[in-house]
């Protein structure tokens, strides 16, 4: 069988637990599409002086339980599929972490580590000049994603609120400190990995301190899970692979007793891309980029792209992991899947388990409604609460209904977003 792309992928795992839940066929209709979308194009005049046109995308899955929510990607691969799969994971991942919020996802199909920084402004600017109509803190609040930055929200704020004519800083959420953003959204995501980690090792009853993990990738959401998996459950990292920009190939960068995160994070570019000789220097081997998939540890944590676990690689996994935690969006397939079960691996999937960002997101915007910000102390405390509440009642339908986690999952997310069209009089 061909490879889904990552939407047929969302609506496949969409269509297996809508049939067990024995949902009716017009619910199904509702859910399995996005009920708006938008492709358009964006002119942008280069520092050169020549003018270049964009392909921009939103994707709006589903606002039954609040406004749409989700990040704005900049790739060079994204595609219309990308985003919808996106948008619609957003959907179950507002609703699984219970906040009040529905599912978008945008993007942009361009590499931002080849635009300049006034490049780079205009086009986060002419996104919203596009979009502006139908984007708003009561209907569409983009956020950071793949590629985008603090700063571009701190722009794309701006922009929307010059064209509406009212500061609104809740219309972005990830926006920089001092600029509308929260304490703790820099490490939300990341840390919310961490949590659920946590919580799946009191169920598995492993004792974290005696634990190692491998990480792929090392952007913002692997530096802050492996930060946590260091610091707050006193284990070890092995390696992380990732992307070396320069050289168009991941490479996976370990060391003896384990890799020192902050000292990563302190060598590492805007676009994840570590300096390889600082690394080198400082005693780290480089592998390639697929050796962190087969490390002798308890814990695997893909938090790069999509697609990465599937039905070749998870054949490297070795028979000492216990865990898989999905850092990135959509990282195994459903091949990846069906091994887990088999062989017994705990996977905490992608909705839930990176769920941290978009609840800090959520508190980010109630912070700008109120105008009266939080310390980091109290945000993080608030995410710990949201997150392993979260984890638990996914734990406990798994429990119950006797399904995998994934499905689980689903069950929870899809049963409060059909609960809300209910009350809402959709379906
Ligand atoms: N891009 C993040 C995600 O995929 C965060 C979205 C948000 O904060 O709205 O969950």
């Amino acid at each position: 069988m061909a490879e889904l792309n990552a939407f047929q992928m969302a609506q496949a795992q969409f269509d297996r637990v809508a049939k067990q839940l024995k949902l009716k066929p017009e619910v199904c209709e509702v859910l399995r599409w996005p009920l708006r979308e938008f492709s358009f194009r964006i002119p942008v005049r280069m520092d050169d002086g020549s003018l270049r046109v964009f392909q921009g995308y939103r994707v709006q899955h589903n606002d039954a339980r609040g406004p749409n929510k989700g990040g704005i990607r900049f790739a060079a691969n994204e595609t219309f599929d990308t985003v919808r799969a996106l948008a619609t994971w957003m959907t179950w991942k507002c609703a699984v972490a219970d906040i009040p919020l529905g599912g978008g996802k945008g993007g942009i199909v361009v590499d931002p580590a080849t635009l300049s920084t006034g490049e780079k402004e205009r086009l986060c600017r002419g996104w919203v000049d596009v979009m502006w109509k139908n984007i708003g803190p009561r209907n569409d609040v983009p956020a950071p994603d793949v590629g985008t930055t603090p700063q571009m929200m701190g722009w794309m704020m701006d922009e929307y609120s010059k064209l509406t004519g009212e500061y609104t800083p809740g219309v972005f959420t990830g926006k920089p400190l001092g600029g509308g953003g929260s304490q703790g959204r820099t490490e939300a995501t990341g840390y919310g990995v961490i949590y659920c980690v946590r919580e799946a090792m009191k169920h598995l009853k492993m004792d974290s301190k005696k634990c190692s993990a491998a990480i792929q990738g090392f952007g913002n959401v692997a530096q802050y899970a492996a930060i946590g998996f260091v610091e707050m459950l006193g284990g070890k990292v092995v390696c992380v692979s990732c992307w070396d920009r320069n050289d168009k190939k991941a490479y996976t960068y370990s060391k003896e007793g384990g890799i020192d995160p902050r000292f990563l994070l302190s060598i590492v570019d805007q676009y994840g891309t570590i300096d390889k000789a600082k690394a080198q220097k400082a005693g780290y081997t480089l592998e390639p980029g697929d050796a962190w998939i087969s490390k002798d540890v308890e814990v695997l944590i893909p938090a790069a792209l999509e697609g990465q676990v599937n039905a070749e690689t998870v054949k490297k996994i070795s028979s000492k992991v216990k865990i898989v935690a999905e850092g990135a969006n959509g990282p195994c397939t459903p091949e990846a899947d069906e091994y887990f079960q088999k062989n017994g691996i705990f996977d905490i999937p992608d909705f839930l388990c990176n769920a941290g960002g978009v609840t800090c997101s959520y508190f980010e915007s109630v912070q700008n409604d109120m105008n009266f910000y939080w310390t980091k102390e109290e945000v993080l405390e608030k995410l710990d609460t949201k997150m392993t509440s979260a984890f638990h009642a996914v734990l406990d339908m798994s429990k119950k209904e006797k399904v995998y986690m994934r499905d689980a999952a689903y069950m929870v997310a899809i049963d409060r977003v059909v609960k809300a069209m209910e009350l809402r009089g959709w379906v």
